[in-house]
């Protein structure tokens, strides 16, 4: 199965290609697919996490084998996230567990010392020659290095205790952060968005600022999948995804909200520069010429449908969805193509038939 591109989209992949392969030469790795590709999503810069960290290692040298190999487990290779939970979880138990013996023998030796002191006590209130003096010192000052070697193994065992509960922390975050993210297309699924619609509404109320939400759904795309295949259709997903991403700014947070539909919360915008903005995304998208990379098959181009709603006093996440709905089924139903708002002369409309 050859990978389809746009014909604009050539020049970027082959430059994203190069970029791969340099890094690859630069730290001496193999050009093995899995590493080629965790550079080629590096230069891709969709998954920002694996940007930040690459960045930083490059930072400090070259990535050498060992560190890439880890770095595509981490990012790529897709193990089940009910497994990595699993490993976490275990590691965190073995590690309370083993914090929980150190502290219990720190406090059974603390229990003896405080009986050896009592001892000593009660030998001091009878007479005693110095020998005796002497042995008794010498054993209380026995007990009292071994009370502070125990002390001393307690913290070092909750020091190593500490490095790692941040080093789970860590592994606990990028889990979580995979469990966000839609694994076709890398963009955030439809769990982060649900997540996410509440807050951002309420940070739009608290900074009285304008939200707008944008239902975005590919036309005829049944019919794509029916005639080229459903992995071309993967790619073509894909390719809407990153155009999504390339196109919105840093505090958009552009999902997909299931199957070929997408959705796009856009904190600080009006509902006319959410309109110019799905516009904008509709043109890129409709703009690339979609080919078959090893048969140079035309598959012609796509289109998308757009409904972009605002978020009013006293919405929920429900009727804010409802209204970019109804909008971007607006869109379809007037033709396919096109952007649609929720106060459209088309909208007011069809709410009065
Ligand atoms: P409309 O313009 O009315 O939206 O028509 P449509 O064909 O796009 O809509 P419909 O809801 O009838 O079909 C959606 C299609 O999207 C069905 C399925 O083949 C395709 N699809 C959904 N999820 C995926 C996916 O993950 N990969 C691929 N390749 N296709 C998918
Ligand atoms: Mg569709
Ligand atoms: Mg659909």
């Amino acid at each position: 199965m050859g990978k389809i591109v746009a014909t604009d989209e050539f020049t970027r992949a082959l430059a994203y290609a190069n970029s791969a392969l340099s890094l690859l030469k630069r730290g001496e790795v193999p050009p093995f697919p899995q590493f080629y590709e965790l550079f080629y999503t590096y230069a891709t810069g969709v998954n920002p996490s694996l940007n930040e960290r690459i960045n930083s290692i490059l930072g400090d040298g070259v990535p050498r084998m060992e560190v890439v190999e880890s770095l595509y487990n981490e990012f790529l290779k897709s193990e089940a996230i009910d497994e990595r939970i699993t490993s976490v979880s275990e590691l965190m138990s073995k590690n309370i567990g083993s914090v929980h013996n150190a502290i219990h023998s720190a406090s059974e030796t603390a229990k003896t010392y405080s009986g050896s002191l009592k001892d000593a006590n009660t030998a001091l209130c009878g007479d005693m020659d110095a020998t005796t003096l002497r042995t008794l010192t010498q054993q209380l000052l026995e007990k009292t290095a071994n009370m502070q070697a125990t002390n001393a193994k307690l913290e070092k065992s909750l020091d190593n205790a500490r490095e790692d509960v941040e080093g789970l922390q860590k592994n606990l975050e990028e889990v979580q952060r995979q469990s966000m993210t839609d694994s076709l297309t890398k963009i955030y699924n439809r769990k982060f968005f649900d997540q996410h619609i509440s807050k951002s509404m309420t940070d739009a109320t608290e900074t009285g600022t304008p939200l707008c939400l944008v239902m975005a759904d590919i036309d005829h795309f049944k019919s794509f999948n029916d005639t080229f295949g459903h992995q071309t259709g993967d790619q073509v997903l894909r390719l809407v995804a990153m155009t999504m991403r390339s196109n919105t700014r840093g505090s958009d947070l552009a999902c997909r909200y299931g199957g070929e539909e997408f959705v796009l919360i856009l904190p600080d915008t009006s509902l006319n520069q959410a309109v110019m903005l799905s516009n904008k995304i509709r043109k890129a998208i409709q703009g690339k010429e979609l080919l078959k990379r090893s048969t140079n098959e035309k598959l012609g181009r796509i289109t998308s449908s757009f409904g972009v709603a605002i978020m009013r006093p006293g919405d929920t996440d429900v009727s804010l969805i409802e209204r970019a709905d109804a909008a971007l089924y607006a869109a379809k139903r007037n033709g396919r193509n096109r952007v649609i708002a929720e106060n459209d002369k088309i909208m007011q409309k069809s709410n009065a038939a």
